[in-house]
Parts: structure tokens; C-alpha cells; sequence
């Protein structure tokens, strides 16, 4: 009998430790974990630096209120700014939080210039911004908002296809009230779908002409998942607020809003807070997470590394063209879309000591740690070569 409310359908394991690409379960068996928290623990677990990190500052100080000064903070809030598009940042806990605070930078801004009505934000219908109120019709899944009523107001939705045109009717769906747009990068949990680069600068264009923001939500793409510091990078497009969490603490919960100087104006002393974000003990593990992830040569070899794993995949997907219909992503934020339902083939893969986690349109996502070996991604291979054999 569990006293945990019902709200997850859990797998019947549990663990004991975890170190690196590996999680030990309480039954004694070894498993390679390539959902890693979900993009969370971006340096495997228990990365000796981050080990280090927790045990020197719980001994020095844990929290204190934003009322005062915060050093490891700003320290943090300064390497985030010099290595990004970024003016300045605000600090939360979570994914949900930060996608929210961002949506609060927006319509602040357009408030502050005096454009009053300025507030309606337009999202990919099926996206995920997080399960908050706001969040979820901000996503605008029915799966998510049902029962969740009323309905949230102020937020459109276009669709994103992967055919021509991929945002059908866009231009007629900005209307003169709408404050942003506001995409994921990479589609995570909608089926790991990039937004082909030239589809961003597209939306970058239309949010010029139209005058109205580009929020980007990066919690799970971001922080190097994609083999750039940042999923949008390489489309060279500059976004104006970006949420980010899952990966920039690396298994400690935080979140951020990242923004440049334009939109900052909006947001005066008392215009929003947060009482646990920014505690010195989630910015000290933050700043040892970013001084490892930010560096080039660790970028390049995500990118290597991450280029060996998804040749390799494709050619498994060439060898069951009738299991799999297609590898998708980019960095080490890749998804095995199946034909079929994945409940399966995601079973077979734990039965195999090798742990996956679903998105939707029945794909298998695989997250390893940005750290991951090339041997065990080699392991990987193996595994899913063999639960291919065994589907068809
Ligand atoms: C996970 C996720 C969120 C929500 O993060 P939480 O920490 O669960 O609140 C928001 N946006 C995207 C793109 C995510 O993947």
C-alpha cells in the first residue's frame, strides 16, 4: 500500500545509488539510465565535483532570502549572461516556474511601455511548458487541462507539422493583443521534433515585423542537451526571454529566466519573487554544473559523441525498418519513433538493464548524461539492436 497520491503510474523499481550512466536498484541489478532524471542530471549521478560542491556549502549556508545579497547568485547570473544572448536573470526552482516567470517578463514589458493590452502569448498546440495552471493551457493539450477548468485565458495555439507549411496560418493567429510567441526549441515531450533552424528565423522575423516577443522554453533542450550551449544557437536566431531548469542543476532543482535588456526594464523591485529560488546551495551546485557545461571542449565532445550514437541508431533503424520509422533530434535529446505503441519496447529495454522513457507519437526518448562514455553508449546500441530483434 503506497500514501502517494496516483497521479504516476510507476514502474515497480527502486534504487539505491547511482553513479555516472549508472543506477543501482535495491534487487541488486545494474542499469544503464539514459532517461537520467529526464534531462536533469545533465553530469550523471553523483559527479564528484557536484559531490563536492553540496558537501562544502551545506556546511557554510543552505538559504537566505532574496532580501539581501546573494554572491554565488550573481556569480551564476554572470556566467549565464556572458556565455549567452542574455542581460540579465531571474532565478526559480523549477521548469514550470520559469516558463511562467517568463510569460510574466512578457506581458510586464509590454505593460511598462504602456501598451496595456498587449498580454496574449501563442504556443505550439500539444507543446510542454509544465504543469502549473497558467502552463497548461499555455500547452494546450486536452490531456493535460482536462478537468482543470475554467480555462486559463490568454493564450492561442498554431500547429507545427512536419510538412509545408509547418505553421499554417501563423501570421492570421497573431492578433494586435498578442504579447509573444513562445516555442520549445526542441519538442520534448510532444516527440522530440526540432524546429528546423529555418523555421525559427522565420518565427524571429514575423516577431520583428509584428513587433511582439520570442520567448524559447529550453528546460529539457537547453544547457547543452543539444550539443550547443543553447538548442537555438545554431540558427543563429536571438530569442528575448529563454526559461530554462531540468539540466542547469544537474539533479538539484533550478529553474531560471533568462533575458535580455529590452524586456528586463518590466521588471521593477516587487514585480515578482521567489522564495526559495536562487538559495545559495542550488546556485553553488549551479555555478560547479556551468563551469563544466559551458566549456567548448565539453560542447564539442557532446556533439562527437552524440553524432557516433545516432549514426549508429540510424543504422538500427535501417537493419527493422518495420519496427522503426524514424530517429529523431539532436544532441543527446534523441527519440526512437516506433510504429507501434512503445509500451513494449520500452519494458523489453528495462528487462535488458537499460532504462528509456516515453514521449509522445510512440517514441522512445533516450537522455543519456552530456558526460555519457563511448562505451556505453556502445551498450546501448546492443540493447535496443536486440529488443528490435525481438519486436518484429
Ligand atoms: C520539463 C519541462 C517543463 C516543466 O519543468 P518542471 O520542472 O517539471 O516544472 C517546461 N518546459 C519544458 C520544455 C519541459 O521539458
Amino acid at each position: 500500500m503506497s500514501y502517494l497520491a496516483k497521479n504516476y503510474n510507476r514502474k515497480k523499481i527502486a534504487f539505491k545509488y547511482g553513479k555516472g550512466s549508472f543506477l543501482y536498484s535495491t534487487d541488486n541489478k545494474k542499469y544503464l539510465d539514459f532517461v537520467q532524471g529526464i534531462a536533469v542530471n545533465s553530469l550523471g549521478h553523483a559527479h564528484p565535483k557536484l559531490v563536492k560542491t553540496i558537501k562544502d556549502q551545506s556546511k557554510k549556508l543552505w538559504h537566505v532570502s532574496n532580501a539581501f545579497q546573494i554572491p554565488e547568485g550573481e556569480k551564476l547570473a554572470k556566467n549565464l549572461c556572458k556565455k549567452t544572448f542574455a542581460d540579465y536573470v531571474m532565478f526559480q526552482n523549477s521548469g514550470a516556474e520559469a516558463t511562467e516567470a517568463a510569460i510574466k517578463v512578457a506581458r510586464k514589458y509590454f505593460y511598462s511601455i504602456g501598451k496595456t493590452n498587449k498580454n496574449r502569448i501563442l504556443c505550439i498546440k500539444n507543446s510542454f511548458h509544465g504543469r502549473t495552471i497558467a502552463a497548461i493551457y499555455a500547452s494546450g493539450s486536452k490531456k493535460m487541462t482536462d478537468g482543470f477548468g475554467p480555462k486559463v485565458p490568454g493564450f492561442d495555439h498554431i500547429e507545427f507539422r512536419d510538412s509545408k507549411p509547418r505553421f499554417p496560418n501563423i501570421r492570421n493567429k497573431i492578433k494586435k493583443t498578442t504579447a509573444a510567441i513562445m516555442v520549445e526549441t526542441i519538442l520534448g515531450e510532444g516527440g522530440i521534433k526540432p524546429i528546423p533552424d529555418k523555421c525559427l528565423k522565420y518565427l524571429k522575423k514575423i516577431c520583428n515585423e509584428k513587433k511582439i516577443l520570442l520567448i524559447l522554453d529550453e528546460v529539457q533542450c537547453g544547457i547543452g542537451r543539444s550539443g550547443d550551449f543553447f538548442a537555438f544557437e545554431q540558427s543563429k536566431v536571438k530569442p528575448d526571454i529563454v526559461p530554462i531548469a531540468k539540466g542547469i542543476g544537474g539533479g538539484f532543482p533550478i529553474g531560471a529566466v533568462l533575458m535580455n535588456k529590452k524586456v528586463a526594464s518590466g521588471m521593477v523591485p516587487g514585480s515578482h519573487g521567489s522564495t526559495f529560488g536562487g538559495n545559495p546551495l542550488a546556485m553553488s551546485v549551479g555555478n560547479t554544473v556551468m563551469d563544466i557545461i559551458s566549456n567548448k571542449k565539453f560542447l564539442n565532445n557532446v556533439k562527437k559523441l552524440s553524432k557516433y550514437f545516432l549514426l549508429k541508431l540510424n543504422k538500427i533503424q535501417k537493419k527493422y525498418p518495420n519496427v522503426i520509422k524514424q530517429i529523431r533530434g539532436r544532441g543527446f535529446l534523441i527519440g526512437i519513433q516506433l510504429y507501434k505503441d512503445q509500451t513494449e519496447f520500452i519494458k523489453k529495454l528495462i528487462d535488458n538493464q537499460l532504462l528509456t522513457i516515453r514521449a509522445a507519437e510512440n517514441v522512445v526518448r533516450i537522455l543519456p548524461p552530456l558526460n555519457v562514455k563511448k562505451n556505453e553508449i556502445d551498450l546501448a546500441t546492443k540493447i535496443i539492436d536486440k529488443v528490435c530483434s525481438q519486436i518484429k
